[in-house]
């Protein structure tokens, strides 16, 4: 059985990235810039955000840091969005969500330039990657295929089944997947789905997106499947220094016994999504410059 470790890939995707960006500012005189925007004192969030600066931080990437009370007005924050897009230095925006429950978040993702969506959610990015053009991708999809592409697991003529189907994770998934040069079957299930198991069980490939610990169980897998697990829940844990632990949505300590590979939580997607945001911040850059990313050498 094959550990897919993200955390290992995420490194050498980072080390990659960096001497990209190196490369960037050798040639533009600049580093790539992403602007991180926090609304609020969720703590998730703001651990979310640290750990994107502290990525840019270590790969050479610029990052202007914009933070709100959760008071702001949904103009406020509109403006902010108008201002970073207008800004010429600013290759990548991301507004870190969930926003307070007054702003319409979808509004929001639609004001971000399209050229500068480094999450890859405004509509007009979800459309491209959907018409199989060049876009910016969304991180965690990406990173599941970056796993699956550094392990050699191809999923040409491969049954997929992807257990949920959020904007974020499960559609573009499916979208990626699909493509014709991937050329998977992609199954996509849900909350509604009738007998799950049945399902996940032809898969060859699983990819729980579920938001819910041990959705997926030893008894739903078929021996040899592939699971990638993107589930990141949060379990009070009195042992732990931050008071909760993380589990994924897969039943890891059996799944993994049928499984010929599978990915952990943590320690599997998580730290590829930070990744591909880096990526897509000098992919973001490179766009805007009229340069093509392949000049500075390695795959995008
Ligand atoms: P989400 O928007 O809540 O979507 C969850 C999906 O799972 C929905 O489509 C839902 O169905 C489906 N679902 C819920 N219960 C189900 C059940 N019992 N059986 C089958 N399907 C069920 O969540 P998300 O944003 O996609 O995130 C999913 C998980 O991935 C979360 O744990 C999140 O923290 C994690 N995540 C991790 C990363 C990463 O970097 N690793 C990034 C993003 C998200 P309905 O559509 O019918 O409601």
């Amino acid at each position: 059985m094959l550990i897919l470790s993200g955390k290992d890939l995420s490194a050498i995707v980072k080390a990659e990235t960096a001497g990209k960006c190196r490369l960037f500012e050798n040639r533009f005189s600049r580093k790539p810039c992403l602007a991180v925007v926090l609304v609020g004192t969720d703590p998730a969030s703001q651990t979310y955000v640290r750990s994107k600066k502290k990525a840019c931080e270590e790969l050479g990437i610029a990052h202007l840091d914009i933070e709100f009370a959760s008071d702001i007005t949904q103009t406020q924050l509109l403006e902010c969005v108008a201002d970073l897009n207008a800004n010429p230095l600013v290759d990548g925006i991301l507004v870190q969500m969930p926003l307070p429950r007054h702003i319409d978040e979808l509004a929001v993702t639609e004001a971000i330039d399209p050229a500068k969506d480094v999450d890859g959610f405004h509509p007009q990015n979800i459309g491209k990657l959907l018409l199989g053009q060049r876009s910016l991708v969304a991180c965690t999809p990406k990173g599941v295929l970056r796993i699956l592409d550094h392990y050699g697991i191809q999923t040409d003529g491969k049954d997929v089944c992807i257990i949920g189907r959020s904007n974020i994770v499960g559609k573009p998934m499916a979208a990626l997947l699909m493509q014709r040069d991937r050329n998977a079957t992609v199954t996509v299930c849900h909350s509604r789905t009738k007998d799950l198991a049945s399902y996940v069980r032809r898969a060859d490939i699983v990819i729980a997106a579920v938001g819910c610990v041990n959705a997926i169980t030893a008894d739903m897998v078929k021996d040899g499947a592939v699971v990638i697990d993107v589930g990141i829940n949060r379990i009070p844990d009195p042992t732990k220094k931050t008071g909760f632990a993380l589990k994924g949505d897969v039943d890891y300590e059996n799944v993994s016994k049928k499984a010929s590979a599978i990915t952990p939580v943590p320690g599997g997607v998580g730290p590829m999504t930070i990744g591909m945001l880096m990526e897509n911040t000098f992919l973001a850059a490179c766009y805007r410059e009229g340069a093509d990313p392949s000049e500075f050498g390695g795959a995008v």
